[in-house]
């Protein structure tokens, strides 16, 4: 029953559509994406056009869904929403497209798990706005086209690097997440409390934004099971001590590292000898996945500093090694 997860959880659909922030002013942090995301959702509506495709990639849960809603809001046209490993066959596509308006997105989360003969149908699709059809068989079969409304395809992966250059060539507008600072954390956290109906002291926010590891949906997760821990064990207000209380019984530390993190650092370490370590050695060797190690737990593991990438793999820094109250040689 971990809160840091890479994956969507039951208790996360009930209420994010709630806290999904619906335009662009409620949209907190990210002001590089959301400087440049304005300036072509202004052009384009300046022209009367559809807005070009855009790829979002960064760690699961710092709002790629959000903000590809936002954009269809602002350019006041539907969303549709799928996902790379749902769309099973090039006809499965077909059908989605063909049933796009004018303008519309559709927005393709994991885009890096479309098939490669489904990945060949957006080719055209996203160049041309055209679909090209065989029909019939060997030597009789030919090729027609049909063609599509305009659409802008939002696609979103963890990495941009997993894509096949030939799709990421295609994106005109191409925009990384960076992991969320404490203090725009703080405010998504108070600005869901509000909408939740929470009541929190602000240090207490701060003190949750601090251990949510950069992502907003680590953080509003932490919030809701709080809000359980100050209604059983208080009167319900989430103050600065029930924060801290709720939090090292959900073990997460004061870096807001987990289980999971503490294990993989202990790892390389005792295993092997501080590292480098290659990251399937790593997965094997802690029963973690290795993408979930790499999209989840190694961006964070970096950004504070506890572990290094190396050409031959990774390695636990001093820092790290002083985290866990390790003696560094
Ligand atoms: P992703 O698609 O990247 O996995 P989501 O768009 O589903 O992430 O965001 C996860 C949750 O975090 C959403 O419920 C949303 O409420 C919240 N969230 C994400 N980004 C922001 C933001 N910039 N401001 C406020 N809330 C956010």
């Amino acid at each position: 029953d971990r809160v840091i997860t890479s994956s969507l959880k039951n208790e996360d659909c009930e209420i994010e559509n709630n806290l999904r922030p619906k335009s662009i002013g409620e949209y907190i942090g990210q002001e590089k994406v959301k400087e440049k995301l304005n300036i072509f959702i202004e052009a384009a509506k300046m022209r009367n056009e559809a807005l070009d495709h855009v790829l979002l990639y960064g760690p699961p849960g710092l709002g790629k869904t959000t903000l590809s809603s936002i954009i269809s809001h602002e350019m006041g046209v539907n969303l549709k929403i799928t996902s790379g490993p749902a769309i099973e066959r090039p006809g499965d596509l077909a059908a989605i497209l063909t049933n796009l308006s004018e303008n519309d997105v559709l927005f393709i989360d994991e885009i890096h798990r479309l098939s490669r003969s489904v990945e060949e149908v957006l080719y055209p699709a996203m160049e041309d706005y055209a679909l090209d059809i065989i029909i019939g068989k060997g030597p009789s079969a030919r090729s027609i086209r049909l063609d599509l409304s305009k659409f802008t395809l939002i696609g979103a992966t963890t990495r941009a690097g997993l894509l096949t250059s030939p799709l990421r060539d295609r994106f005109g507008v191409i925009c990384k997440l960076e992991l969320y600072k404490p203090e725009e954390l703080g405010e998504i956290i108070i600005r869901s409390a509000n909408i939740l109906g929470i009541l929190i002291e602000k240090s207490a926010a701060i003190e949750i934004a601090r251990r949510s590891r950069g992502t907003p949906r680590i953080a509003n997760r932490i919030l809701k099971r709080i809000r359980d821990f100050a209604q059983v064990k208080g009167n319900g207000m989430i103050t600065h001590e029930i924060a801290n209380n709720g939090l090292k019984l959900l073990e997460v530390d004061e870096y807001g590292l987990d289980n999971t993190d503490r294990n993989i650092l202990r790892t390389i370490i005792s295993k092997f000898s501080g590292g480098p370590v290659g990251l399937d050695t790593l997965a094997a060797s802690t029963g973690e996945e290795r993408t979930t190690i790499e999209d989840v737990y190694e961006p964070f593991l970096l950004q504070l500093g506890f572990i290094e990438r190396t050409p031959k793999g990774r390695k636990v820094t001093k820092l790290g090694y002083e985290h866990l109250g390790i003696k560094w040689e």
